[in-house]
Parts: C-alpha cells; sequence; structure tokens
C-alpha cells in the first residue's frame, strides 16, 4: 500500500511506505552519514558540532536533525543543542542568536542607535545631515 511522493531531497519520486519521508537513495546516504557521524561521536565525546561536521564532512545541519531525532546521543553535543536562538529558536553552536537574528538585530540597534543621537543631536547640523542623506530622497517629514 505504497504512496508514491516526491523526495524532499533530490525530488525523485518513490513509494512510500511509512517512516522517513525520503527516497531510498537518500535513506542510504543518511544512513551512512548517520554512521560515520556517530562513530565519531563515539570516539570523541565532548566534541563540538562543528569540530564533528569538519572532521565527517558531514553538514552541521544534518548532524543538529540526528540529535533533533534523538538517534544521536552525545553529551558534548546535546548541550550544544540546548542553545537555541532566543528570537527564532533554531539551534546554533553558541551564544543568544543565531547568525541570521544576529545580523538584523545589530542593524536595527544600530538603526536606534542612529535615531536616538539624530534626536539628541537636535539642531546639530552634522546629525541632521546625516539623517537627512540616509532617509528616501523627496519623502520629507
Ligand atoms: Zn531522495
Ligand atoms: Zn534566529
Amino acid at each position: 500500500m505504497a504512496e508514491l511522493r516526491n523526495c524532499p531531497l533530490c525530488e525523485r519520486v518513490f513509494a512510500f511506505a511509512g517512516g522517513r519521508n525520503l527516497c531510498p537513495a537518500c535513506i542510504e546516504a543518511e544512513e551512512a552519514e548517520f554512521a560515520v557521524v556517530r562513530a565519531y561521536v563515539r570516539a570523541h565525546p565532548g566534541a563540538t558540532i562543528i569540530e564533528v561536521a569538519s572532521a565527517t564532512g558531514v553538514e552541521e545541519e544534518r548532524i543538529l536533525e540526528f540529535l533533533k531525532d534523538g538517534r544521536l546521543i552525545s553529551k558534548g553535543l546535546a548541550s550544544v543543542v540546548l542553545h537555541r536562538c532566543e528570537r527564532c529558536g533554531q539551534p546554533i553552536p553558541a551564544g543568544r542568536y543565531c547568525g541570521e537574528c544576529t545580523n538584523l538585530l545589530a542593524s536595527s540597534l544600530r538603526q536606534a542607535a542612529d535615531t536616538l543621537r539624530a534626536q539628541a543631536g537636535g539642531a546639530g547640523a552634522l546629525g541632521r545631515g546625516m539623517h537627512i542623506r540616509e532617509s528616501q530622497p523627496g519623502a520629507r517629514k
């Protein structure tokens, strides 16, 4: 009673028979990656996800998936997964925000600082000049 599906990884049509939503070829490739990662993590229990990724050649994202699935258990790696971006919830290797959110927050902080500076500058010619140059031409407020 297999159902035909498109593999989300390689887009090949395959007969889905329950379990992983992947074609047999991708499952096999994933199993091979998993075996390599698991062997490495067993030999190096304290390895970080970055070390495992660079040593095994398996993408960090894939290793995170193994961890999230609960298939890969490692003390060192589990603590890594406990780090999640406080903004979008994405697992991250360290810190509080993922790279994307760090950039977003940094630019919004910069904007807020610019606004504050412009406000604080008040009649300051330099602050006003900079502010006007940054806003859209013709859009007066
Ligand atoms: Zn596939
Ligand atoms: Zn994020």
